[in-house]
């Protein structure tokens, strides 16, 4: 591909022509509305009691510190309290930036496993944790963060439900107390919009076999349990498994993967904006019109070479991030060839 260049004064129009925001993509998980910090209320006329004789930063240390459940309890003493904690960084990076993800993991159930410190961490590191792309959802079983060709298909980004980790694992729901929980909650997921009202328990697969092998004296006791276990619970599971195992379809890396696109991945997710701590922006992703048109003309290419397409255009960018894209993207360039003629031609005209 010949090299394009452009100056300074193009890159706003460029990202003018060829980014998009994909909304509906956001839209495929968890969508709860929260309040932004501006939101007025009535001055405070309480005191902070014991707490007053703290120094601000041993109480932001003790904010940073606490699980978002204890914060989220903190806010909920007192109006002074609550202005108090709001203020506290990093708390306030992660309600400024992005406030659904607080009520998120309080109505998941999940916030008593999580740090304000740890939420913090994620909002501000923007790679997938499986190909190191630019990833806009946090996984919220392993509070990771992940792009969106690797929510929909990825085999660890599939969660298990709560009655399998019990069964596959041997695990009490005393034990299951350890792990986070994640209930799902009703609502519209997936691009297709589909309805689920009934709500579920998940936890990352990953995270119950940890906790088997706790439970069971290290890998060996866990196989050996695996081997052995002859519960009603172990065996419909090893049915539901072997039903689930069967190879029905394949991913777009070639593997036998029957969970690609599954609604349950949406229901343990949420749109996360990534915060980068040294511009202090906060990006909310840009796609490619250009790779959306290429997909939409595709007709005859191989298998391979779609599949990579679809993927090109599942992917988001910062703003500097789509200008380096636009380089090597030749649907990209078409368009903004495309718009420049359409100038000339106009200002000809006029
Ligand atoms: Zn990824
Ligand atoms: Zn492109």
């Amino acid at each position: 591909m010949n090299k394009i260049d452009f100056n300074e004064n193009d890159k706003i129009a460029i990202l003018d022509i060829i980014s998009y925001q994909p909304h509906d993509r956001h839209r495929a998980c968890i969508t709860l509305i929260e309040p932004s910090l501006d939101v007025e209320f009535e001055s405070p006329t309480a005191s902070l009691g014991n707490f007053r004789v703290l120094p601000c930063e041993i109480f932001d240390w003790v904010i940073k510190h606490s699980t978002m459940h204890a914060v989220s309890s903190l806010r909920a003493v007192n109006r002074r309290m609550r202005l108090l904690v709001d203020t506290s960084l990093p708390y306030k990076g992660i309600i400024s930036n992005a406030p659904h993800v607080r009520a998120t993991l309080e109505r998941t159930g999940v916030a008593p496993h999580f740090t304000v410190e740890e939420v913090f961490w994620i909002l501000t590191h923007g790679a997938c944790r499986v190909c190191g792309d630019l990833g806009l959802y946090l996984w919220i079983p392993d509070l990771e963060r992940c792009c969106y060709n690797c929510l929909r298909e990825e085999p660890d980004l599939m969660p298990m439900s709560e009655r399998d980790a019990r069964a596959a694992y041997g695990l009490t729901a005393r034990q299951m107390g350890q792990l986070p929980v994640m209930v799902s909650l009703p609502g519209n997921y997936k691009v297709s919009t589909t309805s689920r009202r009934k709500t579920s328990k998940f936890v990352s697969e990953t995270r119950a076999r940890q906790l088997g092998c706790a439970v069971h004296g290290g890998d060996d006791g866990l196989s050996k349990y695996i081997a052995s276990s002859n519960t009603k619970a172990k065996a419909a599971y090893d049915k539901r498994l072997a039903k689930r195992s069967r190879p029905m379809s394949h991913d777009s890396h070639g593997r036998v993967n029957n969970t690609v696109d599954s609604i349950e991945r949406y229901l343990v997710s949420v749109y996360l904006p990534y915060l980068d701590l040294e511009s202090y922006t906060s990006h909310t992703g840009q796609a490619c019109v250009g790779c959306r048109i290429a997909v939409s003309r595709a007709r005859s290419l191989p298998y391979n070479d779609l599949t990579a397409l679809i993927r090109r255009c599942g992917k988001v960018y910062t703003k500097e991030g789509l200008l380096n894209h636009f380089k090597e993207c030749a649907a990209a360039q078409d368009l903004w060839h495309t718009k420049q003629v359409h100038r000339v031609v106009s200002d000809r005209v006029h």
